[in-house]
């Protein structure tokens, strides 16, 4: 993912969610239903030639301008705003500014946040030129960009100004590739407080480590190679995370929630810190449900376990209670650290390597099929429309993570279930695959 943030501001209807669509080009597009997000906001990546940026829907914020919930919101958005890199400020060019539109202005004026100015909807200049284009200049963001989001008019000049705009600010849009395969890219995540700051203050003040920043392509996204024993791990974006400074309660920034599902994105491995003396949360079970989907390794750390009072009983019933919560991820190790006493560092690197090596290993077909023969033995696959499935062989076709290809008479028709008993076999039988999740396809082979 591209670095620089840009967030598409505007009330209801202007044509936000087409802009978004057209600037992104139909590419993937992720709605972000974290709690705490009332709204759904939607973020995909704009890639333009060798540059990009991340473009951040923010669908419906400025609705029902005078609830409870507005003012909640916008203080999320106030927040999240100020770290974009740019906010694209939207009107529909035909109606010009109502006093909905000022409501939007004046929020973006407080926040004092780079404006790039868009007029959407002008299928003809000409009138808009006459009627709306002068009152336009009097809020004082420019001269808009006029464009048409549904007829794709002008938008190759809207980018054109976007990555301009971005790089005036010193912003570095080149298309960052992650091809340092060599490196193990590890992200920490967990909900504020949960220690993420202090475990990587003890990863990296272990007595070995060498550390080097690596700066990122905008100011505040800090990515930091550690070296243990001559192996690399790059940290990523851990700005923020060497030095603490406010940290705010109660609130879900979006800003954080794009940036989470970034670091999620870029990275092999994602600790997920949990904070014992609370439990897991539900952001936790999003942020692990994401790392499966996307193929990550995971490793789920129980932080500040000092804090723990009976904790071998507790322990006991941490590892229910994590196979309970976490089934998804049952296969990743559960730690006990304490980052305040220095407990469980150790077994955290360990882990880092012991799940990347998962994510990473191939097994012979031989010996995959050996073990597909002896399953199917024991569990034969169920009947579908009058006929038995049959497998006839499987291969792995990929790493990072393991995808394995089974071959069968009726890949349609294999139950959900059935999958999922095929990746307990492959864990029982061949390897345990510790924290990688293994993604299993069916093919169609005519006997
Ligand atoms: P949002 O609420 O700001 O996200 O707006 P939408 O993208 O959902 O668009 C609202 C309506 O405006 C839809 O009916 C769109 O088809 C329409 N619309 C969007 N862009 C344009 C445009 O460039 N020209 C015209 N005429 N209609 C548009
Ligand atoms: P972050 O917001 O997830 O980065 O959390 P921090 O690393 O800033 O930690 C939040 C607070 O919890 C700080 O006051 C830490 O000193 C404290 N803390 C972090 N880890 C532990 C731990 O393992 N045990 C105890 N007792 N306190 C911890």
């Amino acid at each position: 993912m591209a670095e620089p943030i840009v967030l598409i501001i505007g009330k209801p209807n202007v044509g936000k969610s087409t802009l978004f669509n057209r600037i992104i080009r139909e590419k993937k597009s992720i709605v972000l239903d974290f709690p705490g997000v009332t709204r759904d906001h939607v973020y995909g990546e704009a890639r333009w030639g060798e540059r990009a940026f991340t473009l951040v829907d923010t669908c419906g914020i400025f609705e029902n301008p005078e609830g409870i919930i507005e003012r909640q919101q916008k203080q999320v958005v106030l927040s999240s705003v100020k770290e974009a890199s740019l906010v694209l400020f939207v009107i529909d060019g035909r109606e010009g500014i109502t006093s909905e539109d000022i409501h939007v202005v004046e929020f973006l004026r407080k926040a004092g946040v780079e404006i790039v100015f868009v007029a959407n909807k002008i299928e003809s200049y000409e009138k808009y030129e006459r009627n709306i284009l002068p009152e336009l200049y009097e809020i004082g963001f420019g001269e808009p960009i006029p464009v048409s989001a549904e007829h794709n008019k002008n938008i190759d000049e809207l980018i054109d100004t976007i990555l301009e705009r971005l790089e005036q600010q010193g912003i570095d849009t080149t298309l960052r590739e992650e091809n340092d395969d060599e490196i193990v890219k590890v992200a920490i995540i967990g909900k504020p407080n949960a220690g993420k700051s202090s475990l990587f203050n003890k990863i990296t003040g272990l007595k070995k480590a060498i550390v080097s920043d690596i700066p990122g392509t905008t100011r505040d996204i800090v990515d930091e190679i550690v070296e243990f024993d001559g192996k690399k791990y790059k940290f990523i974006d851990t700005a923020g995370m060497r030095k603490k400074s406010t940290v705010e309660y109660g609130t879900v920034e979006m800003y954080s929630i794009v940036r989470t599902i970034k670091a999620i994105e870029r990275a092999d491995v994602v600790i997920i810190v949990v904070d014992s003396t609370e439990g897991i949360t539900h952001q936790d079970q999003k942020v692990a449900g994401l790392a499966e989907n996307k193929g990550k390794a995971t490793i789920v750390a129980f932080n500040k376990w000092d804090l723990v009072k009976n904790q071998s009983i507790k322990k006991k019933e941490y590892e229910e209670y994590f196979e309970k919560e976490f089934y998804y991820i049952k296969y990743s190790p559960a730690i006990y650290t304490s980052a305040e006493r220095g407990w469980g560092i150790e077994e955290l690197i360990d882990s880092i390597d012991i799940v990347n090596k998962s994510r990473n290993r191939r097994i012979p077909t031989s010996a995959l099929n050996a073990a597909l023969e002896r399953y199917l033995m024991v569990s034969p696959p169920p009947v579908k429309k009058g006929k038995r499935i049959k497998f006839y062989y499987a291969t792995q076709v990929d790493v990072k993570p393991p995808v394995f290809t089974f071959y069968s008479n009726q890949p349609e028709n294999i139950p959900k279930t059935y999958a999922q008993s095929l990746r307990n076999m492959i864990r029982k039988y061949i390897d345990p695959f510790v924290g990688t999740p293994l993604f299993i396809k069916f093919a169609e082979r005519k006997k």
